[in-house]
């Protein structure tokens, strides 16, 4: 351990930010306390292949804890933060009366799902940020799919066999594909009254075309290809109610219980206990530091933050975009104690991706734009590095090279649904 400097700095959240931060003052001899509701760190980019029964949640999870293990100056806590306060530089976890003292605090919670105004929605049409969003989308739609075999009535067999994917971002793209994998492929053998392949996969999205952070040809690219696979794309299409039954598009209704939201996020409710600059979005508007507007001690990162950054480039609420500013504040706190002035944040676009299922995906790096098989191996090498642990690194390169082959999808389990209590057929 190197030797300590006197200096507390308390971080919440264990994603990708809080980590960045926390592995680099460790070893400035920082005395870190790092929070987390959870005690696992989620590779949040391959939840969708959680929620689509293609790898379990122990595959793209890792405790924080022994990411930390070789750093004894982190102090990893499991404890979901919810009163901060800044005068006495201190922090509560919930039902705890146990305060935390630091002379640094970095949020890094991240962010949840947003329903633009109707949080009543979110019974019905979930949003997938963590393992067990993941496993409860996983258990509808396999449950659905032995629902739409035992029912007597077509009419209903059409409704649970129907999926609705609110969002043609990273996200939703990923699960429109993914669902069609599974309905015309994976489990296309598997029923005897069930007819998978006549699934219906919606995709809806407000704005003009899919991924529309990508230039405007990956974008056709990438609809082009959703459409071969079988999904329905509705552009320019807003939802105006999400109900037990179905999911309202201006004047059509489609029937469904299965509604995966991906269409927008509001980042940690925390972020108002210490600033007040926040966008509509609930992020902090930063200085170009991360620090908060009215406390240099504070910081705000990932994607509970909002900065252009000193080129003019709004930081994306990306992998990297964490990463990279988790590291950036790590060294203006190490630099504090020198005396050095505060710099000003510059994100490092490495390229983005986007994957849309087998031998589909596309990919902008640089100058260079990739789609199809090329661009789907140079995705899943890139996912495969970053996973945390070697052994998953490993298992999820075997899951995915048998998938490839087998279009078989390993974790088709059903743990908590009871058919007993079902009255639907
Ligand atoms: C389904 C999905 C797919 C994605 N795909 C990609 C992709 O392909 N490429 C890419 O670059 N990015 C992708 N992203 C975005 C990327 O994952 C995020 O930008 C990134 O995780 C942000 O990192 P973060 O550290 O800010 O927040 P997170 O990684 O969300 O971490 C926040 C942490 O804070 C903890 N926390 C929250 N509130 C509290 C509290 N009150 N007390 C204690 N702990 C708390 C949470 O438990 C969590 O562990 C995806 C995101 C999702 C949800």
């Amino acid at each position: 351990m190197s030797k300590l400097n006197g200096k507390k700095v308390l971080i919440i959240g264990g994603g990708f930010a809080g980590c960045s931060t926390a592995k680099k003052l460790a070893k400035h001899g920082f005395e870190v306390t790092l929070f987390d509701k959870r005690n696992h760190h989620v590779f949040q980019p391959l939840l969708y292949q959680v929620a689509t029964a293609m790898l379990s949640p122990a595959q793209i999870a890792y405790p924080i804890r022994s990411m930390f293990r070789h750093l004894k100056n982190v102090r990893v806590l499991i404890g979901n933060i919810t009163r901060i306060n800044k005068d006495k530089k201190c922090v509560q976890p919930k039902r705890s009366n146990q305060e935390f003292y630091y002379d640094y605090l970095i949020l890094a919670a991240g962010a949840r799902h947003s329903y633009f105004g109707n949080p009543e929605w979110e019974k019905y049409a979930w949003g997938l940020k963590t393992t067990r969003d993941a496993l409860k989308i996983r258990e509808r739609m396999l449950y659905s799919f032995e629902k739409a075999e035992r029912t007597r009535f077509e009419e209903k067999r059409k409704k649970f066999s129907t999926f609705v994917i609110v969002g043609a971002g990273p996200t939703g793209v990923e699960m429109a594909g993914a669902i069609a994998e599974v309905t015309k492929r994976s489990i296309a053998d598997d029923f005897t009254q069930f007819d998978s392949k006549t699934s219906r996969i919606v995709l809806v999205e407000g704005s003009d075309r899919v991924l529309n952070r990508y230039p405007t040809e990956l974008s056709d690219k990438a609809k082009k290809d959703l459409e071969q696979m079988g999904v329905e794309v509705k552009l320019n299409a807003i939802v105006s109610n999400v109900t037990k039954e179905g999911v309202h598009i201006g004047d059509d209704f489609i029937e469904t219980e299965n509604v995966i939201w991906a269409a927008g996020n509001t980042a940690s409710p925390l972020i108002k206990s210490v600033t007040e600059h926040v966008n509509r979005m609930g992020q902090a508007e930063v200085n170009p530091d991360f620090s908060t507007k009215e406390d240099p001690s504070i910081f705000c990162i990932g994607d509970c933050a909002f900065l252009e950054d000193a080129k003019g480039t709004l930081v994306p609420a990306v992998a990297q975009g964490a990463i990279q500013a988790g590291a950036f504040v790590a060294k203006q706190i190490i630099g504090d104690l020198q005396n050095k002035p505060r710099g000003s944040f510059t994100y490092y676009d490495k390229g983005s991706m986007a994957t849309i299922g087998r031998s589909r995906a596309i990919a902008k790096v640089g100058g260079l734009k990739f789609s199809g098989f090329i661009a789907w191996v140079l995705w899943g090498v890139v996912h495969i590095l970053f996973l945390v642990d070697f052994r998953n690194k490993i298992l999820v390169f075997f899951d995915w090279v048998t998938s490839y082959f087998t279009h078989k999808r390993a974790v088709r389990l059903i743990n908590t649904h009871r058919a007993d209590t079902d009255k639907e057929n």
